[in-house]
Formats: C-alpha cells, structure tokens, sequence
C-alpha cells in the first residue's frame, strides 16, 4: 500500500493549469471577453476535473488504507481511465464496472486494463441499477474494503479537489463575471459552487437530454446551492443525449477548435463551446462581461472519434 507521500507527489507537483485568453469575431461584436481554463492540462494521464474529483477520494483510499477503489463508468469513460491511471500510480487496485459487452476493447479500456484495472462489464439494465443499495452492498460484498465511488466520481468528496480551482485564477475572481462548464453528472458544477466568489455567476451547459434531474443532483451533492441563486443550467444545447449530435454540429465544434486554437472533443468541451458560442449570438451573455470557460479534459475519450 502507497504511502500519502506517493499521493502528495501525484497530486502537488503539478502547477496550475494555464490560463489562456480566447479571441474570436463573436466575442469582439459582442464586446465579450473570454479566457479558457485548460484543465485537460492539468495532467498527462489523469484528466481535467477528474483530476480534481479523484484527489480526495484518492487521499481517503489511502489513509483508510482501503484495498482499493471501485467504481461505475461506460465504456469511454473519463473517469474510469483517470483512477486507472492514479490507481497504478498509487499502487491502488482499482476495479472498474463497465456498461458494456464482456470483452469489449477500445483504447480507453486498453488503458485501464494495462494499468491494472479489473474491469466487471455488465449490461444496460444492470448498469441502470448502479446506485441501489441492493447492488452495491453485494459489490461490497464481493470486494471487501474497497471504497465504492459513484460514476463520474460524483460524490460529497469530490468537492474540495473541484473548488481549488478557485485559488488557480489569474485575471482574479473579481475581475470575472461568468464560469461556464460542461456538466453530465454534476459533481464538478457542485464542487464549484461549494466555494463561488459571490460575483461570479456559474453557467453549466449539460451535455444528456432531459437533463432536468440535474437542479436536484447538484443540490443533493452540495445541499446550500439550493438557496444559491448564482447559478443556472443550460438544457437545451444536448445535441441529441449524451455523446450524440447532429454531424453539422462536430463540423462546427471542430471549426471552433481550430479558430480558438483549443482541442475540444465533441461529447464535452465542444459540446458546451458550441452551446456558449450559440448563446453569445443570441444575446444571452450582457455585452461588457467577462467570461471563463473550464476545459473539463478528456479528450482521451475521444481518441476513436476524432
Ligand atoms: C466527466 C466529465 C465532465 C462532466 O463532469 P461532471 O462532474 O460529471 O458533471 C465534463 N467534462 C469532461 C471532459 C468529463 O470527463
């Protein structure tokens, strides 16, 4: 078993990510200014605001001296191939439950299993249950002393490692009016209200369709943003669900990309993008603010698709 000081040198010796001011026509017309957090930055292997999700969870696992970490995730998943790759630096074995045919490959589940992850591929229906207590009290069961993480890394432990994103800022928190990021199943958007400067509004774009439950989920994660009125979620740029959009819509998220000169893949970062770009135009941003957009990372998971 690692010692907290493996876990220190995962996780201190990185600098903040970089800061990068944005330039495009739109923002000029609109007298808008952007700059783009580039935490798909943030470590070679360990993606953008997983990095951020794992690292206390990572901490508790070693201090509780757990056997190690399990978790849920489809078969492209960000944060499945994140604690792979924290979990074989650690030391840490790691199991990952896949929504997927037994035996599925692609390079995201190469990756892990060559990091060590055990990988229990289950079906959709099976999946579904994920968080029933039934289920997971058999995993527990089956896998004595893990710490179970929901998928995402989702859970209230994530939101210290999110909401250091805060103390990285330069223009100051009080030189922005507006964070906007991607949002799937909450936990980085709770992780950042838990510590929002009161001037800065938080925008989350969700990536599924009839992301509703969301409102709930964030609050359910951090109970205070239910009184939070700096915050709001953006329902309609889904593209068609989670991982989906129309072909015109990949065009446009690759021509933004290569205008800003920022990867973006097209399930996340390109999804809200394009979603940020297409409110700009509309006139849902007040002319005059000052815009940061978080890079969430994972462009691993898009390796087949790009
Ligand atoms: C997981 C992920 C998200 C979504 O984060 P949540 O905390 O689940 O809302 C956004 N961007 C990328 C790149 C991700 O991997």
């Amino acid at each position: 078993m690692s010692d907290p000081f493996c876990w220190q040198r995962l996780y201190q010796r990185q600098p903040p990510s970089p800061l990068q001011r944005l330039h495009h026509p739109l923002l000029e017309h609109h007298r808008l200014i952007l700059w783009i957090k580039r935490d798909d930055l943030l470590h070679p292997l360990i993606s953008g605001n997983k990095w951020r999700k794992l690292k206390y969870i990572l901490r508790q696992a070693l201090s509780e001296q757990a056997s190690g970490i399990l978790s849920f995730g489809g078969a492209y998943s960000n944060h499945l191939h994140a604690l792979a790759a924290a979990g074989h630096r650690l030391s840490l074995p790691t199991i990952g439950v896949v929504r997927g045919e037994p035996h599925s490959n692609n390079p995201t589940l190469e990756d892990a299993r060559r990091w060590g992850m055990t990988l229990e591929f289950v079906d959709r229906q099976q999946y579904r249950r994920r968080q029933d207590a039934d289920w997971l009290a058999e995993l527990a069961r089956r896998h004595p002393g893990y710490l179970i993480v929901p998928e995402g890394g989702s859970c209230p432990r994530a939101l210290p490692g999110v909401a250091e994103l805060w103390h990285e800022l330069d223009p100051e928190p009080s030189e922005l009016n507006e964070l906007i990021l991607p949002v799937a199943s909450g936990g980085t958007l709770a992780g950042l209200l838990s510590a929002r400067p009161a001037n800065i509004r938080v925008r989350g774009y969700a990536v599924l369709k009839g992301a509703g439950w969301l409102t709930e989920e964030v609050c359910r994660l951090y109970p205070p943003a239910a009184q939070d009125s700096g915050w709001q979620l953006e329902l309609g740029h889904h593209g068609g669900g989670y991982a989906k959009s129309p072909a015109t819509d990949k065009t446009a998220i690759a021509a933004l990309a290569e205008r800003l000169r920022v990867p973006l893949e097209p399930i996340y970062s390109g999804k809200a993008m394009l979603g940020l770009f297409r409110d700009i135009e509309a006139g849902r941003y007040a002319a005059g603010s000052r815009l940061l957009f978080v890079h969430t990372g994972g462009m691993q998971g898009a390796r087949s698709t790009l």
